[in-house]
């Protein structure tokens, strides 16, 4: 079994594990605690995980605010920004191409009379920022755009958005869960005033992650979106995951370490597979841009192939997606593939592949041979692809 499908999660490292697991049984405080040592612990652990967030990022703790994942970071980011802030507007720019989390509660926020902005990409699944700045309005409220996209591993350019919301006074919040321990993100010194990030993507544990909330010049607000308690600077009420959070900490930790020497591993192999693939395979194209993205993905077009047959090709031994179910809930084709301009047929023909910490050497030659044996095979069967090779416009 060869898992190269780390951008939908990564198995939590054995380090991160066992960093986790006295907050079970031993360590069992509840971080609220203010009154006995049981708390003190917790709170203790809390605040170390606190403090290797803020120092990834190189923010403050008081920015982190702990989360049960980016689903419910980016649900606060947004609709906490839209309810603070709507005596501002109602107006809100994002991306066609963002996470479902997005561009649900966008969707969401339209029915209670917010407007959004969905900006289009390129081919190479890049925004315009000229586009970016002719859509932002007096009325405009917040600007969401994603680090690096979970299906093509494209990076936007923060830098440059950060810009043209400063220069337009608008605040801007972008989802990260992709970037975030996979290359370095600083969101105060690209002018990101919220951010989005989950441990699953990261190596850490599933339902645990955070929200970075820039607290000075400008200091961002957001109506809660969770009663109780008034946890998390009154953010996000609930007792604190401790256990998951002590575990985010220490990957964040491990991934400040080595992420930057583990992405030339990792692009090594991906080149390899990608090489490899592109070479002795006809009619293979990438989705994304070749070079703003992140070292670890692929996402490949194999024309007149279907992604699904192709990946049943594979006996269940490799663990991919397609572009035609990446969010496994929708079997739709990919939204991100579509906005590229790549076409239902194209999204049908597309598999991601994305490598991790977990993967060998020995993997890529694997993959790589059991692909281009899938497509040769699917292919040899299809009167489509003999019309294509006979030189009839089959549109493909
Ligand atoms: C996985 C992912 C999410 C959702 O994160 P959860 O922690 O699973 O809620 C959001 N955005 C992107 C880009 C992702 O890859």
């Amino acid at each position: 079994m060869i898992y190269l499908d780390n951008n939908a999660t990564t198995a939590t490292d054995p380090r991160v594990l066992e960093t986790m697991l006295p907050y079970f049984y031993e360590k069992p405080g509840n971080a609220a605690s203010r009154s006995h040592p049981y708390g003190w612990v917790a709170t203790e652990a809390v605040d170390l995980a606190r403090e290797q967030c803020a120092q990834l990022f190189a923010a403050e703790t008081r920015e982190v605010i702990f989360t049960s994942g980016a689903t419910e970071a980016i649900n606060l980011a947004i609709k906490g920004v839209f309810e603070m802030y709507h005596r501002k507007g109602k107006h809100i720019i994002t991306v066609a191409t963002e996470h479902k989390a997005v561009l649900d509660t966008c969707h969401a926020l339209e029915k209670r009379g917010g407007e959004v902005t969905y900006l289009s990409v390129d081919e190479q699944g890049m925004i315009s920022l000229e586009e970016l700045e002719a859509a932002i309005r007096a009325d405009t409220v917040l600007v969401a755009v994603m680090w690096a996209n979970n299906e093509t591993g494209v990076i936007q350019p923060i830098k440059e958005i950060g810009t043209i919301c400063d220069r337009k006074g608008v605040l801007f919040f972008s989802d990260a869960t992709q970037a975030v321990g996979k290359i370095p993100v600083l969101p105060k010194a690209v002018g990101v005033h919220l951010m989005a990030f989950s441990a699953h993507k990261l190596y850490g544990p599933k339902g645990v992650g955070g929200l970075f909330v820039n607290h000075r010049a400008p200091r961002v607000r957001l109506t809660a979106q969770l009663d109780g308690g008034g946890h998390e600077g009154g953010f996000r009420s609930g007792t604190l995951n401790v256990p998951g959070i002590v575990g985010m900490g220490k990957a964040i930790a491990l991934a400040a370490e080595e992420m930057v020497p583990a992405s030339v591993q990792l692009q090594q192999w991906r080149d390899q597979l990608e090489n490899r693939l592109l070479q002795d395979l006809e009619e293979v194209q990438l989705n994304g841009h070749p070079t703003s993205r992140l070292a670890h993905v692929s996402n490949l077009i194999f024309r007149f192939v279907d992604a699904e047959a192709l990946m049943a090709t594979f006996n269940r031994d490799i663990a991919v997606s397609a572009g035609s179910a990446c969010t496994s809930a929708d079997p739709s084709p990919s939204h991100v593939l579509i906005a590229m301009g790549k076409g239902k047929g194209g999204a049908e023909s597309s598999i991601r592949f994305s490598f991790g910490r977990f993967n060998q050497s020995n993997e890529v030659d694997q993959v790589a041979e059991a692909v281009i044996r899938g497509v040769n095979h699917l292919r040899s069967q299809s009167p489509v692809w003999e019309m294509f090779k006979e030189g009839i416009d089959v549109g493909g």
